[in-house]
């Protein structure tokens, strides 16, 4: 380092605090909850609007740091875009309804829902919600969201609930839902329906068994399955139509063994002949297979499990028993009775629920279904005319809306839910829906009905069924444009500007806002879609409870701060890529803010002029300065949060820093005005760069040394009259400093010793005062 010139007297620095402590940011949270209208959403005439669609969180338990990141991405995005000079609307809801918290209350109380009564167990829920979501919403305010915290919506609501009601009562009309028994992707541990999108595949060990079918007319029939707990629900075997071990058998019968039932053998296409044995049984439900050939060779289904994930009397001697024990049960006795041949053990592709990762069942239950399938031309249109961040993101969507092969399950049967608005005629079974607008509970509520429409009859029965709380957070766009609310707001905001969201909810909350929007508006839901990457751990692994790899956030934003926390996220990961999560790497971030810090401390220590002549080296860093800006402006503007923070921390501790203010200390000192202005250009610039990734250490240094707030700032723009030609001395000044430094340090002396001998560059005679006085050059 270049030497201080510390026989000089400095004035006292602005900055009081001497170096950068994250305790500052709680000071900080106390002044902007006085100052509501630093954030506050107030278009002036002309100025452009910029609708944020913040992911509602789902409180459950408290936040991990991934999330924390994530909702920080979103946030700087919002403060770059005000910064940029629109009005940003930046709404914050909590997704509050739902079976994690019918879960948490069931578990607590050691009381499951059947067995509550329906408004206490709401009461209850209600009560517990409040407390978990009140945690995240400190959180969120902690770690510096600058959303509209006064206006907080949570779907829970009467207000929110009427809202997401509504939607689906002016959809109605249109024949967009039906009501159907057919079987359905179950979870056995949450005893609800599921969607498409609630399944995800695993790897799991299960066991291949092999059973002994008796066939007709003499011999048997090998048959390899995972699930021989579902004997008592076989229809049939098949086996291909080519597969020359099992031509004699077709059409024949086989008998399954337990169960004693004369089934028939069928030859098929979909039967593998590389898979066990390579014929099959087709059961009542075991796979997707199952379901198609069900239909197809029109076979009765028998129920074998229940919607508690237990085996039914069709199960004989398993009823009662649990999947897992069943299948042991099964095991034993097949072995008992000489049908059993081996078992293997088997690595098994299994569908699981995304929620608790129990493997699915497939259950013939009576739900209501919202129509996908027949509009997927059209919202795969949809997705192409929204621009993706990063593009290649847009894949996933399209993916998701190809790989759909049932419609909508919408409807649950649980309790802290929105529940499904209508009610059915007793006399005719007509079902009527009420008008849209009201907080309808059919379970409780009268029906605001005097006659059925169709036959007179003036009883009615209220759906006691719930939406999929997908139903309700696809309205999200929705409400915050204002959607049957504030129509002039939202005919001239929707689609909403963007819809910042994590990977891993493309095919639900993505998928399910396209449909709703398309439904309901025939229109794209955004403008642009902003897919950021995942958290990982240390090791690149997701960060899951079962894992044991889940950082507590609380923790690191005390110890680090939240401006840490958020440039590690902004400087670590390129927009859209996963990122590992490093306590180490957040503490490197804290040492840049150390050196803002610093930096700025000492700027502060000189007064700000309004001019000054400029040296070319002022001009050269003010030339790197044009350029940084116009970089970052450009990055903000595609959702780009990777270039501005390592850009702005190359600027301020590779050039500005080392080079710059060493080679124009003394000139500081001495008070030249040239020196002072562009001391505090670069500064101020810098910090309102930084200031939508870092708004706290930014803030308290803008506060102290310029006053006001830098939150009321706009991104700087480029300066006219610097010579873009001085960049061409960047790369020799740095050069040339550190063979100076490096000598110095060869020969043993300090830095602020004289050097003599050493020629400055041709190509850096324009910087030759300052850096003879920088280097102490004789
Ligand atoms: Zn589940
Ligand atoms: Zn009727």
């Amino acid at each position: 380092m270049a030497p201080a010139l510390s026989d000089r007297t400095m004035a006292e620095p602005k900055l009081q605090e001497k170096t950068w402590d994250p305790k500052l940011e709680e000071s900080l949270l106390d002044l902007w909850a006085k100052e509501p209208e630093l954030y506050r959403f107030a278009p002036r005439t002309g100025q452009s609007v910029y609708v944020i669609d913040t992911p509602p969180p789902y409180p459950s338990g408290s936040w991990h740091i991934g999330a924390v990141m994530s909702y920080s991405m979103i946030d700087m995005t919002a403060r770059a875009q005000r910064m940029l000079g629109k009005a940003v609307l930046f709404p914050f809801g909590l997704d509050r309804n739902g079976i994690n918290i019918e879960r948490t209350v069931e578990k607590k109380t050691g009381k499951p829902l059947h067995l509550w009564d329906r408004e206490a167990f709401i009461q209850e829920c209600r009560k517990e919600i409040e407390v978990i979501g009140n945690g995240l919403l400190d959180l969120a305010r902690r770690v510096g969201l600058s959303a509209d915290f006064e206006h907080t919506y949570f779907t829970d609501s009467d207000a929110y609930r009427a809202f997401s009601q509504a939607v689906f009562l002016e959809l109605w009309p249109k024949g967009l839902f039906y009501r159907g028994e057919r079987p359905t992707f179950w979870c056995p541990h949450d005893e609800t329906p599921l969607a498409e999108a609630d399944i995800e595949y695993e790897d799991r060990p299960s066991k291949l068994v092999w059973m002994r079918f008796p066939l007709e007319g003499g011999g048997h029939l090998p048959i390899a399955t995972t699930r021989p707990e579902l004997l008592g629900a076989c229809r049939a075997v098949i086996v291909h139509p080519d597969d020359e071990r099992f031509t004699s058998a077709h059409g024949k019968r086989a008998t399954v063994p337990l169960v004693g039932r004369d089934v028939p053998v069928v030859a098929h296409a979909m039967a593998k002949p590389e898979f066990g044995s390579g014929a099959a049984m087709i059961c009542s439900y075991g796979d997707s297979v199952d379901l198609i050939l069900f239909r197809e060779l029109r076979l009765e289904p028998i129920k074998a499990i229940d919607e508690h994930g237990r085996m039914t009397e069709a199960a004989g001697a398993l009823k009662g028993m649990k999947l897992e024990a069943a299948r042991e049960k099964a095991i034993e006795e097949l072995r008992a009775h000489g049908a059993l041949e081996k078992v293997e053990p088997l690595q098994h592709k299994t569908p699981i629920c995304s929620r608790c990762h129990t493997p699915i069942e497939f259950i013939s239950s009576d739900a209501w279904y919202l129509k996908q399938l027949e509009f997927r031309e059209e919202l795969k249109k949809l997705a192409a005319a929204m621009e993706f961040q990063p593009s290649r993101h847009r894949q996933l969507l399209l993916d998701w809306i190809d790989s759909l092969t049932i419609d909508w399950p919408i409807s649950r049967r649980r309790y802290y839910h929105t529940e499904i608005p209508l009610w059915t005629c007793r006399t005719c079974g007509e079902v009527l829906a009420p008008p849209p607008g009201k907080y309808y509970r059919p379970w409780k509520d009268p029906a605001p009905f005097d006659a059925c429409p169709k036959c007179g009859g003036k009883e009615f029965v209220g759906e006691d069924r719930v939406f999929d709380t997908w139903m309700d957070s696809s309205c999200s766009n929705l409400y915050v444009t204002g959607y049957r609310r504030d129509e002039a707001f939202f005919e001239s905001n929707f689609p909403v500007s963007l819809r910042p969201q994590g990977r891993d909810i493309v095919r639900t909350w993505l998928y399910y806002t396209t449909l709703k929007s398309y439904l309901v508006r025939r229109q794209k839901p955004f403008e642009t879609v902003f897919i950021h990457g995942m958290g990982l751990d240390a090791r690149g692994r997701a960060m899951h409870r079962t894992l044991g790899n889940i950082i507590e956030p609380w923790p690191i934003v005390r110890r680090y701060g939240a401006d840490a926390v958020r440039f590690f996220v902004a400087s670590e990961t390129n927009p859209g890529d996963d990122y590992r999560i490093s306590e180490q790497k957040i503490g490197g971030a804290g040492k840049f803010l150390t050196k803002l810090w610093n930096t700025a401390r000492f700027v502060s220590s000189f007064p700000e002029p309004r001019a000054g002549k400029l040296s070319p080296a002022d001009e050269w860093i003010l030339a790197e300065l044009n350029r940084l800006i116009e970089e970052a402006r450009g990055a903000y503007e595609e959702l780009n949060l990777f270039l501005p923070s390592n850009r702005a921390r190359d600027f301020l501790w590779n050039l500005f820093a080392p080079h710059y203010v060493e080679m124009v200390k003394a000139r500081a000192y001495e008070g030249d005005p040239g020196a002072l202005w562009t001391l505090h250009t670069c500064l101020r610039d810098l910090l309102r760069l930084l200031a939508p990734i870092t708004p706290f250490s930014t803030d308290l240094i803008w506060r102290e040394v310029y006053g006001g707030s830098v939150h009321s700032e706009t991104l700087p723009l480029p300066r006219d009259g610097i010579p873009a030609s001085r960049l061409d001395l960047t790369e020799p000044v740095v050069t040339f400093n550190s063979e100076v430094w490096k000598t110095k340090r060869d020969k043993g002396v300090s830095l602020n010793v004289e050097l003599p001998g050493v020629a400055i560059p041709e190509a850096l005679k324009p910087f030759e005062p300052e850096l003879r006085r920088m280097h102490r050059l004789a």
